[in-house]
């Protein structure tokens, strides 16, 4: 009866560690990705945006959103 009970807690404990542990390498994992650059959690997908991965900006003379490495036809 006692042999259970400690087995049980044993199995507890040593689940926990494991949980701890695997989220501990889930958070570096999360790092190390995120050092590579493969993924952007922070920039959920646009609506109406097939402009590939590029932060569109507002033309500061007509307010067209446009991509900031090229110029706006208003400009030319
Ligand atoms: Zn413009």
């Amino acid at each position: 009866m006692i042999n259970k009970i400690l087995f049980t807690i044993f199995a507890i404990v040593a689940i926990w560690k494991a949980f701890s542990l695997i989220s501990r390498l889930q958070k570096e994992g999360g790092i190390l990705a995120k050092g590579s650059g493969r993924q952007e959690p922070s920039q959920p997908p646009k609506a109406g945006g097939d402009t590939k991965a590029v932060e569109m900006v507002p033309c500061p003379r007509c307010g067209a959103y446009i991509d900031p490495r090229e110029r706006c036809n208003c400009r030319t």
